[in-house]
């Protein structure tokens, strides 16, 4: 791996820790999920380690806090301009360690610094408030501090942005930051470390905690009454543990975890539109999203068309490593990731589902998968309930609006939701019917750091992006004085 990049000092597989890279309690394995290889041993950090991390990123916030908004910002403007100067060298680690074709990972790249760009802007704008005396001698004041030590667990599908989403607006509001990144994706987090250093980002104020023992650290960190802040992007299920545990300590926590899309196409809708959307929105990542299609609801005067305007571009796609050129979709994670792809397409077929394309491991094998359609589906098989997280897209059939809108909500989930219609009064009704903390209007990609993005119902709590994503890492305090 070191020899495909331009700088190999990039390459770093310690743990970051008080401003030094430092070796854990033995190493891990990280893979290359294109090629099953090995690429590197990352230090396997200890809960006593972080727990020392933990110590160190607290003694660093008192003074970091101390900082001006426009000094914090700076710093942070010269961490983005390192992710940008070196995004190629970026992109290519991701893909190595991920899987996602090289350019999803310079896109993922951009979007992840963009982020640290614009909570660096908002560092300056950190405004409290007055308000009007409730008795005449009385003076109310609100400042907005930062919360103090933030720690965050963070999944593989985008081992970038996915840290620097919480890292960004954790430093501009003035806390510090622990990022523990998933086993299978350390070195696009420890990359943020050796850049985070270049930048002249204080020692112990971000620190990067990789470890192969996720439930120990995320012990740490709930338990440690240092941390006053959780950050979490996962599953459901894990952040349910998460929340469990943060109890006991009180602790704030921001949860961005499983969603399960409704793409919902109506008759009304620019089809061409439609197809090119869902595949963005669908495959992109190869369907390995939190904010993916899962289900795809179709009306049923376009239906069929639909369907075969998808199949035809998705059939013109590539399957192959991220790594070479002309690739759309690269390898899944890992075999389990397969196996629930799998699962998912023989529950539909035995319940009535026709796959028109794909449906079957791709001949490269390994975790390779072929890109799947599947007509004929119903809310009664899995993927009505369950996220895939792979390429499998289900149409769905619906005759009318109140129809549609009881199907898509029909889910303890709530994060994205997308729909493609013209008619102006229906845009309106649907965008207000749907249960989600996202919709796209004619559009398949949603993400940008200027909007807020989270979810409703059991896909979240908080937002990250936009002026309203410093707020997670701020304390309310309100002086009242007497004159
Ligand atoms: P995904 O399906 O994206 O891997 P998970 O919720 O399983 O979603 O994992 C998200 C992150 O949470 C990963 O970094 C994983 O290692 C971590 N994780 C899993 N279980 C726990 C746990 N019990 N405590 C803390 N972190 C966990």
């Amino acid at each position: 791996l070191k020899s495909l990049l331009n700088d190999p000092s990039l390459l770093e597989a310690r743990a970051y820790i008080g401003g030094q890279f430092v070796d854990g309690e033995g190493t891990f394995d990280v893979t290359n999920p294109a090629r099953g290889d090995v690429i590197a041993q990352v230090a396997d950090t200890s809960r006593a380690q972080v727990a020392g991390a933990i110590a160190q990123a607290d003694a660093a916030q008192k003074e970091w806090a101390k900082w001006t908004g426009k000094e914090r910002a700076n710093v942070l403007r010269n961490w983005y301009d390192l992710m940008m100067e070196n995004q190629e060298d970026l992109a290519v680690i991701l893909t190595a360690e991920m899987g996602k074709p090289l350019a999803e990972s310079r896109g993922e790249i951009a979007y992840g610094a963009s982020f640290i760009e614009f909570f660096a802007e908002e560092a300056k704008r950190i405004y409290g408030e007055t308000i009007p005396g409730h008795q005449r001698d009385k003076r109310i004041t609100v400042l907005k501090q930062p919360i103090g030590v933030a720690a965050s667990i963070t999944p593989w599908n985008f081992p970038n942005a996915m840290i620097t989403r919480k890292a960004g607006p954790a430093l501009a509001a003035g806390c510090s930051f622990i990022a523990r990144p998933a086993a299978e994706t350390p070195l696009s987090a420890i990359v943020l470390a050796v850049l985070a250093d270049r930048a002249g980002i204080p020692a112990g104020v971000f620190s990067v905690v990789p470890s192969s023992r996720a439930s120990d650290i995320g012990k740490e960190f709930c338990e440690n009454d240092a941390v006053r802040k959780l950050t979490f992007t996962g599953s459901t299920e894990v952040g349910r543990i998460l929340l469990r545990q943060a109890a006991d300590t009180v602790m704030k926590c921001s949860m961005e975890l499983g969603g399960n899309a409704p793409f919902i196409v109506f008759d009304d809708a620019d089809l061409d539109a439609a197809v090119e959307g869902a595949i963005m929105c669908k495959f992109r990542n190869n369907g390995q999203t939190c904010v993916c299609a899962n289900r795809i609801y179709v009306q049923s005067g376009v239906y069929d068309a639909f369907a075969e305007k998808l199949k035809a571009a998705v059939e013109k796609m590539n399957v192959g490593d991220g790594l070479k050129d002309g690739i759309h979709f690269g390898p899944l994670i890992n075999m389990e990731a397969v196996e629930k792809v799998q699962e998912h397409i023989a529950d539909a077929t035995s319940k009535g589902g026709e796959v028109i394309l794909g449906g079957n491991p791709s001949e490269l094998g390994g975790s390779f998968f072929q890109p799947t359609i599947v007509k004929g589906a119903t809310q009664n098989m899995a993927f009505a309930t369950d996220e895939t997280f792979g390429p499998l897209a289900p149409l769905f059939k619906f005759e009318d609006e109140d129809e549609v809108i009881a199907m898509a909500n029909d889910t303890i989930f709530g994060l994205a939701s997308y729909f493609y219609a013209k008619d102006l009064s229906r845009v309106y009704k649907v965008a207000e019917a749907l249960e989600y903390g996202i919709v796209g209007v004619n559009t398949g990609i949603i993400s940008t750091e200027v909007a807020p993005f989270g979810g409703v119902k059991q896909s979240g709590l908080g937002r990250e992006g936009s002026h309203h994503g410093i707020e997670d890492y701020l304390e309310m305090k309100y002086i009242c004085m007497s004159v």
